[in-house]
């Protein structure tokens, strides 16, 4: 087991691990967030679409001043996914 950098499509966490193929040889992930009802993804899956669309709508919070707890609240999504979408847009 080794850390990846993919994030959860439901947490937003990056303690993820690889975790063996689908019959159609895609890469499985899996969450390692004990606290998250995420069972197992597709990448294929978190990053079409829906991902990138978060992502901006974090930033763009941010940049309007919004507190991190509210982003979270209104996007859904966690804080820790705020905080590695906000790192990940400052070394950009
Ligand atoms: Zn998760």
């Amino acid at each position: 087991m080794f850390r990846i950098d993919v994030a959860c499509p439901r947490c937003g966490g990056t303690r993820v691990i690889k975790y063996g193929r689908t019959p159609e040889g895609k890469q499985r992930y899996k969450c390692n967030n004990k606290n998250c009802k995420c069972s197992t993804f597709l990448l294929d899956y978190s990053y079409s679409g829906s991902r990138p669309r978060i992502e901006e709508a974090i930033i763009k919070m941010a940049k309007n001043g919004k507190e991190i707890r509210k982003t979270t609240m209104t996007l859904g999504v966690s804080t820790a996914k705020v905080l590695s979408t906000l790192k990940k847009q400052r070394l950009q």
